[in-house]
C-alpha cells in the first residue's frame, strides 16, 4: 500500500533564467504531485523543486554582470520562481542550495561519507568541461569536446582534489538495477545507464580547491563542495526533517537525460555510503527544441513559459506539454503546433462540448430535496477511461493518459450530435443530458492533475443549484 510520496524535479543552474525547455519536467512533476494528492491525500505527498546555485559559472555569471554571486542567485531563483508559478506548478517548497539548511546537511553528509572511508584526497589530472562543471573522461568526449558543449574548449586540469570511492559501489549498483528493471524510466535510459554500469565507474573528484563560491569542506576549509555532490544532496535536505526520506516514503526524482548519470549512478551510491535508502524511480526526460533548433540563448532561440501562457492560457500550455512534450524522447515545439492542439483538442473539442452542453441544459435546477452536487452521484460511465488513465499515468504515459480523455470526449460530442438533444423538449431532452453532464463531471476530475483550473471550471458549471450556459473555456485562436 502507497503511504506516502516525494516527487522531486531538477533543481536548476542559476546562472541563467530558466525556459520552457526546463519548465517541461515541472510540468510532468506537478501532474504526478496532483495524482498522488487525490489518490492518497494532500498530507502524505510532498513537491520539490527549487534552484543549485553554487559553483564556478553563477560566480563568473555574476562577475559579468558587476554583482556579488549571491545577489546575482537572489534574482535569478526569484525569477525562476515567477515562470514555475507562470505554470501552476504546486510545489511545497522551493529549495535553494544556498539555504541554511541545505550548506548544513550538505556539509554534514559529506562528513559522514567521509568517517564511512568513502572520501580520499588524491591528485587529479583531466578533463574537465567548465559549461557542464563536470570532469569528463576522454571515452565521454565528441570529437575532443563535451558532447553538450560542442563550442566550448574543454579544460585540462590538474588539482588536489577529495575523491568520492564511487567504484566501491559498483557492485551495488549492478546488483540493484539487476533486482529493480523499473529503477530508471523510460527502459531506453535504464539500459543506457546500465550500459554505462558495465563499463566500468572510476573515483570522482568532488571537492574544488580554489573556488569561493560552495559550501566549504568540513574538513578542509581550502575546498568547496563540487557542485554536483552539494546539489544532489538537497533532496535529501528536505525530505529528512519531514520524515519523507523513510522506507515508507515512495521517493520518484524527475530530471533531464543530461543529469541522467548523475541521478542515476552517483546519487545511489552515494546515499549508500552514507548509510541512508536510495529513491525508487527516476524519471528521466528528453529535450525539448523550438522550432526544430536547440532552445539556446546564445543561438537566440529562446521562450519562457510566462510568455506561452500569456498567449494560450496557462492549462492549455500544460495541456500541450503533457501530451506532446518530450517524455520519450525529444520532441520539438513551436507556436503553430501549440495554436493547432489549441484549436482542435482544446477548443473544439472539450472547449466546444462543455459549451454545448451547458447550454443545453440552461436553467436546470435541481428538485428541494437535492443538493447542487447531486450530479456527481450520478453514475457515469467513465469508469473504463479512469482505469485507462490511471494505468497509463503509473506507466508515466501522460500523453496516453489525454488521448484517452480525448477520444471519450469525441465519443461525447458525436453521441450529442446523433441524439440532436435541442429537437427534444422536457424529460427528452433530459435523459440523453444528464448522463452526459455525469460524464463531464467525472471526466474533469480526471483531468484535475493536468489542466487542474479547467477541471475546476467545469466542475463548477455543472454542480451548481442552476445551470447557466457556460463562457468559452478556451476562445478558438485564428491567424
Ligand atoms: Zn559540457
Amino acid at each position: 500500500m502507497l503511504k506516502k510520496v516525494l516527487i522531486t524535479t531538477a533543481i536548476d543552474y542559476t546562472n541563467d533564467v530558466i525556459h520552457i525547455g526546463h519548465l517541461y519536467q515541472k510540468v510532468l512533476a506537478d501532474c504526478y504531485a496532483r495524482y498522488y494528492r487525490d489518490l492518497i491525500g494532500k498530507e502524505n505527498v510532498r513537491f520539490l523543486t527549487g534552484t543549485d546555485e553554487h559553483g564556478q559559472n553563477i560566480e563568473r555569471a555574476a562577475i559579468e554582470k558587476g554583482k556579488t554571486p549571491k545577489d546575482f542567485v537572489d534574482e535569478i531563483s526569484t525569477l525562476d520562481k515567477k515562470e514555475q508559478v507562470s505554470l501552476n506548478i504546486s510545489y511545497d517548497r522551493f529549495i535553494r542550495t544556498t539555504d541554511d539548511d541545505h550548506k548544513k546537511t550538505a556539509g554534514e553528509f559529506f562528513e559522514k561519507v567521509y568517517k564511512a572511508g568513502f572520501i580520499y584526497k588524491a591528485k587529479y589530472t583531466g578533463f574537465y568541461c567548465e559549461g557542464c562543471e563536470e570532469y569528463k573522461t576522454e571515452k565521454g568526449l565528441v570529437n575532443g569536446k563535451c558532447e553538450y558543449h560542442p563550442t566550448k574548449e574543454i579544460k585540462k586540469l590538474s588539482e588536489e582534489n577529495y575523491f568520492f570511492k564511487w567504484s566501491a559501489f559498483q557492485d551495488f549498483l549492478k546488483e540493484h538495477f539487476a533486482k529493480n528493471p523499473d529503477f530508471v524510466i523510460p527502459r531506453s535510459k535504464y539500459n543506457e545507464m546500465k550500459s554505462f554500469l558495465e563499463q566500468g565507474i572510476n573515483d570522482i573528484p568532488i571537492s574544488r580547491p580554489a573556488l569561493k563560491w560552495g559550501i566549504p569542506l568540513p574538513i578542509d576549509k581550502t575546498q568547496v563542495i563540487y557542485v554536483w555532490f552539494d546539489a544532489l544532496i538537497n533532496y535529501y535536505t528536505y525530505g529528512k526533517p519531514i520524515g519523507f526520506w523513510d522506507k515508507d516514503t515512495k521517493i520518484i526524482h524527475f530530471l533531464g537525460k543530461d543529469n541522467a548519470r548523475w541521478h542515476a549512478l552517483l546519487w545511489p551510491a552515494m546515499l549508500k555510503a552514507a548509510g541512508r535508502r536510495v529513491p525508487d524511480t527516476i524519471y528521466v526526460n528528453s529535450f525539448l527544441s523550438l522550432n526544430g533548433q536547440k532552445i539556446s540563448k546564445s543561438l537566440g532561440n529562446i521562450i519562457k513559459a510566462s510568455e506561452l501562457t500569456e498567449k494560450f492560457g496557462t492549462d492549455a500550455v500544460r495541456y500541450y506539454l503533457l501530451k506532446y512534450g518530450p517524455l520519450l524522447e525529444d520532441a520539438d515545439i513551436s507556436l503553430e503546433k501549440i495554436k493547432e492542439v489549441y484549436n482542435s483538442e482544446l477548443a473544439n473539442n472539450l472547449g466546444n462540448l462543455v459549451s454545448r452542453v451547458s447550454k443545453l441544459a440552461e436553467g436546470w435546477g435541481v428538485n428541494k430535496n437535492q443538493s447542487a452536487s447531486w450530479r456527481i452521484n450520478v453514475k457515469s460511465k467513465t469508469e473504463n477511461v479512469k482505469a485507462e488513465m490511471q494505468k497509463y499515468i503509473e506507466e508515466y504515459r501522460s500523453d496516453l493518459a489525454l488521448q484517452e480523455a480525448q477520444i471519450y470526449l469525441s465519443k461525447l460530442n458525436k453521441y450529442v450530435q446523433e441524439k440532436r438533444p435541442w429537437e427534444k423538449g422536457g424529460k427528452e431532452r433530459m435523459e440523453i443530458m444528464e448522463p452526459i453532464i455525469a460524464d463531464l463531471i467525472h471526466l474533469a476530475g480526471l483531468l484535475k492533475p493536468f489542466m487542474p483550473e479547467t477541471a475546476e471550471k467545469i466542475e463548477k458549471i455543472f454542480t451548481v443549484k442552476v445551470i447557466t450556459a457556460s463562457e468559452p473555456l478556451f476562445r478558438k485562436i485564428r491567424g
